[in-house]
């Protein structure tokens, strides 16, 4: 079941959008001559390859392939239907659009999961106001009404006043079940609420959506303390950084990010004016979380508590950072102290202290190899340098590997050379990574195919050259021969523009090449394109004729070998017909 959107509509929409605006909402863009440049949020990248063109109202991604309007980006980025894509971007500029369709999960979509996540977020907020016990603990914890407010935190009460909630607003339970609302009862029928008797924090995407809700218990005596939605099609605890909705513009401003593990600690941070921070949701960084720290910025400070049980994972979490080129500083608070409580019972001075007293990550790192031992022996300066090493192979730079080498010589007292020979040798036991893999040269012809079909999109003069010219049927690639045809049957509409192409398309991947194809610069000046296109078609048109000419020649021979002489003698006179032909050209 799909949802129909009329062209009219669509292009309104288009009409009121800009890509830029659009695109800066999920990530930070910056201005680079005519276009604007970011790094790719869907590939791991270390330099810019992402380039957004106002002019052309077009992105693409020079390093994954990845690219298209307005409407391609939401599909990609929300992992919603087209039809999803142009309702959401349609809500953003004031035009609504009707789709009915809820294909994904099931039965509902994405969509539907979030409108879900909104109304029991305003359920929670209201339970809270009716619940002076909550209010009460919130209070004493010193979390104020203004951060309450923004945060919209909420309180989940009994399972009962929950379910019955749900009832009123006819939320279907199998619905509330797949986003982890509610849980199948274990006796026999029915259902029971996942958040009963919590402070709820809602947590939501970097765009501002409600994706989950953690949960924390009042009475510290009950467990688990903490509670987070389960995973859904909306809410994955290791692709969302809490806070940063809230917070992202303070960590493009600070050019920093302190990286906290829990929700009430970046709460407090936010409530003492430091708000350029986000929260982990769990002791251990993943993949995609230092993917979305790196959008913002380049710079984070570790706040991790640093007892025993946390140190491991925060190790692993650190080395994540490590290799995407970060700069990491360490801020050492008290042992078995959170920030939150930090700020409860030292203040905020105390804290603010703490992190100009930052240690560069490798320093925190080589002091903590040695107070972890009572001796320095030889025996502990190799257990000390290997375990560095594991670490040091994950920092790109070699610049920064040299300074660190030379840094852990001095601390340990070892020569410097001899270090860095070491871990040469250290590094030739490692597995070699995999080269990445060289992308085939396009042969001549594919090559030919798309510099014709560059050339014809970019001028509807040259267009209709290849229409009368080429038969678009003839395109051998058939990504470029679909763009070729969608591009004629809009120019004999004359509806032909890009954003119109793209739409027409509707394929990801078609929509990325064309958005290639508009954004590259053309090698040709204005005055031979003409030109260029006619040897263009003659090329392929010979190249067309040699093919021919090979296949009509197999199937003579194969024909005589199969003793069928009345095919043979057919298939030799096509052949010598196409050889004269090709004489005459
Ligand atoms: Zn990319």
């Amino acid at each position: 079941m799909s949802a129909y959107i009329s062209d009219g509509i669509i292009e309104k929409i288009s009409e009121r959008t800009d890509i830029v605006e659009i695109i800066s909402e999920y990530i930070p863009l910056k201005k680079a001559g005519k276009n604007y440049k970011a790094l790719c949020p869907f590939h791991e990248e270390r330099t810019p390859s992402f380039i957004v063109s106002p002019e052309k109202q077009l992105f693409h991604c020079f390093g994954c392939g990845a690219g298209g309007n307005n409407f391609s980006f939401i599909m990609k980025w929300e992992k919603v239907s087209f039809p999803e894509a142009v309702k959401m971007v349609g809500e953003k500029v004031g035009i609504s659009v009707d789709t009915s369709s809820s294909e994904e999960n099931g039965g509902i979509s994405r969509r539907e999961f979030y409108q879900i996540n909104e109304t029991i977020l305003c359920f929670f907020e209201r339970c809270l106001k009716e619940n002076k016990r909550t209010q009460d603990y919130l209070k004493i914890r010193g979390m104020g009404e203004e951060v309450q407010s923004l945060f919209k935190i909420g309180y989940a009460p009994l399972s009962a006043n929950f379910i019955e909630f749900c009832k009123e607003e006819k939320f279907p339970f199998e619905n509330l079940e797949k986003i982890g609302l509610l849980l199948p009862s274990q006796k026999g029928e029915g259902y029971y609420a996942y958040f009963r008797e919590r402070v709820i924090f809602p947590i939501f995407t970097p765009e501002g959506k409600v994706c989950g809700f953690g949960g924390r218990v009042l009475d510290d005596h009950h467990s688990p303390k903490y509670l987070n939605s389960p995973q859904s099609s909306v809410f994955d605890k290791g692709k969302n950084l809490y806070g940063l909705n809230f917070t992202k513009e303070f960590i493009k401003k600070e050019k920093s990010v302190i990286l906290v593990e829990g929700y009430t600690d970046l709460i407090f941070l936010y409530q003492i004016g430091i708000r350029n921070v986000v929260a982990s949701l769990g002791t251990s960084l993943t993949p995609p979380q230092v993917r979305l720290i790196k959008r913002w910025t380049n710079r984070v400070f570790v706040t991790y508590d640093q007892d025993k049980a946390g140190i491991s994972a925060t190790l692993r979490g650190i080395d994540l950072l490590l290799e995407a080129d970060l700069e990491i500083r360490i801020v050492d608070l008290p042992e078995g102290m959170d920030p939150a409580e930090v700020i409860e019972k030292k203040g905020k001075d105390f804290f603010i202290k703490k992190l100009r007293e930052a240690k560069e990550y490798f320093d925190w790192r080589i002091n903590l190899e040695i107070c972890r031992r009572s001796s320095l022996t030889v025996e502990d300066k190799i257990e000390i340098v290997n375990s560095l090493f594991d670490t040091l192979i994950k920092v790109k730079s070699l610049i920064k590997i040299k300074e660190l080498i030379s840094e852990m010589a001095r601390w340990l007292n070892l020569n410097e050379s001899l270090l860095e020979m070491e871990f040469e040798k250290f590094k030739g036991k490692e597995k070699v990574t995999i080269p990445p893999e060289f992308l085939k040269k396009e042969e001549a012809y594919t090559e030919t195919e798309k510099m014709l079909l560059q050339l014809m999109l970019n001028d509807e003069e040259i267009l209709k050259i290849v229409k009368e010219k080429w038969n678009t049927e003839n395109f051998v690639n058939s990504s470029y021969r679909k763009i070729a045809q969608g591009a004629i049957f809009l120019a004999e509409k004359k509806e032909l523009s890009i954003s119109g192409l793209i739409n027409c398309l509707k394929d990801e991947k078609l929509s990325s090449i064309a958005s290639s194809l508009y954004l590259e610069n053309i090698p040709l000046e204005n005055n031979v394109r003409k030109q260029a296109v006619l040897d263009y078609i003659k090329f392929l048109q010979k190249k067309k004729d040699e093919i021919e000419k090979e296949e009509v020649l197999k199937k003579a021979v194969e024909s005589e070998k199969c003793g069928d002489e009345e095919g043979a003698k057919k298939w030799w006179m096509k052949y010598n017909s196409l050889v004269r032909e090709s004489k005459i050209c």
